[in-house]
C-alpha cells in the first residue's frame, strides 16, 4: 500500500479535525472511510475530532436520519472528542447547524456590513440564458445579473451571494500535495440559497471557525468548493485557512458516487444483517485504497493504516 500521507510537516500539531455528516440519509460506507481518515489523520496529529451535524438544509435534513446516525456511530464504537452522541442527544448543541442561525445570521451581516455580501435575484434560468447567448457557463467572480451593483433590498426567495473574489486560491492539502483551483467556477458563493437556508459553504466556514478546526478532512468530491470557502473564510476574519486533506471516495463499482440513497451500503442495514463493524471497517478501507483485500479490521488498527 502506497503511503497516504504526502505532507506529514505540514500537519498541524495538536490539530482540531471534524467528522461532519449531513443527516440527509443513513449512514454508508463512505462515511465510515471519512471517519477513518479523519480520526486517522487526528490521532497522527496528537490532535482531536470533534463531532458536526450538518443541518443546514432545512428541506432535506431529518431528525430520524440524525437519531439513526448517531445509533450507527454507538454500535460501531466511533466516538469523537466532543461532542458524545449523548449531548447531541440530550438538545440543542453548539456542533448542531440547526441550533446555530444565529451565528450564521451574524457572519451575513458581518459580510453585507463590509460591502462583501449582496441578494441576487437571479434563478437557473437567468445563468442558463447568459450561457446560451455567450457559448459558456458563467464564470468568474459576480452573477450575470450583475445584482452586486443593482443593490436589491434582501427579501425572502432571494439568494445572497459572497462576494468572493475572482482567480485561484491555493491550498495546502496533506493527502494530495500542494493544491488550487478558482474561486468562482460558477460565480460568486451563495451563502443563503432561495429558500432560506444558510448554504453548506457559509455553515462549514463560520463552524470551521468558531470551533478552532485547523485539519479539514473529507472527500475528494469537496475539491472544487475548497477555493471558495478559503475566500470566504479569509473575509469573516480568518488569519490563515486550515489545512486540507482530500481523500478518496468510495465509489460503485462502475465508478460512480455512491450516496446514502445506496441502501447496499446503508451501515445500519449491514450491521442488521449480522456483519460486524470489523468487517465493515475492513471493506471501506479496501475500497479507498488503504488495503490491498477486505478483511476484518478494527477501527483502531484501521486508523494505523493512516501514516
Ligand atoms: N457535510 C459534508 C458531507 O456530508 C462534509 C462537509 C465538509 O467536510 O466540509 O459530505
Amino acid at each position: 500500500m502506497t503511503d497516504a500521507i504526502r505532507l506529514v510537516a505540514a500537519m498541524p500539531k495538536g490539530a482540531t479535525t471534524r467528522f461532519a455528516p449531513a443527516p440527509t440519509g443513513r449512514l454508508h460506507l463512505g462515511h465510515l472511510a471519512n471517519a477513518i481518515f479523519v480520526c486517522g489523520l487526528a490521532r497522527r496529529a496528537g490532535g482531536r475530532v470533534l463531532l458536526r451535524i450538518e443541518d443546514h438544509d432545512r428541506q432535506r435534513c431529518r431528525a430520524e436520519y440524525e437519531a439513526a446516525l448517531l445509533d450507527d456511530l454507538d454500535r460501531l464504537g466511533i466516538a469523537a472528542d466532543e461532542p458524545s452522541t449523548g449531548e447531541l442527544r440530550r438538545g440543542p448543541s453548539s456542533y448542531r447547524q440547526s441550533d446555530n442561525g444565529a451565528a450564521y445570521h451574524a457572519a451575513a451581516d458581518a459580510l453585507r456590513a463590509q460591502g462583501h455580501a449582496y441578494a441576487c435575484d437571479c434563478s437557473r434560468s437567468t445563468f442558463e440564458t447568459w450561457s446560451a447567448a455567450n457559448g459558456r457557463p458563467w464564470s468568474g467572480a459576480g452573477c450575470p445579473g450583475g445584482c452586486r451593483d443593482r443593490r436589491l433590498d434582501d427579501a425572502p426567495g432571494l439568494t445572497v451571494r459572497g462576494a468572493v473574489g475572482d482567480g485561484d486560491a491555493s491550498w495546502v492539502d496533506v493527502l494530495r500535495g500542494p493544491s488550487s483551483g478558482p474561486a468562482t467556477p460558477a460565480g460568486d458563493l451563495p451563502i443563503r440559497d432561495r429558500n432560506g437556508n444558510w448554504t453548506y459553504a457559509l455553515c462549514v466556514v463560520v463552524d470551521d471557525l468558531r470551533h478552532g478546526v485547523d485539519l479539514v478532512v473529507r472527500g475528494d468530491d469537496l475539491l472544487e468548493a475548497t477555493p471558495a470557502q478559503i475566500r470566504l473564510g479569509r473575509l469573516l476574519g480568518r488569519q490563515s485557512p486550515p489545512v486540507f486533506a482530500h481523500h478518496p471516495l468510495v465509489r460503485r463499482p462502475d465508478g460512480s458516487k455512491l450516496s446514502k440513497a445506496d441502501g447496499a451500503t446503508a451501515v445500519g442495514e449491514l450491521l442488521d444483517a449480522g456483519r460486524t463493524p470489523e468487517e465493515l471497517f475492513g471493506e471501506a478501507a479496501h475500497r479507498v485504497g488503504l488495503l490491498p483485500t477486505s478483511r476484518p479490521t478494527s477501527f483502531d488498527e484501521a486508523l494505523a493504516l493512516i501514516r
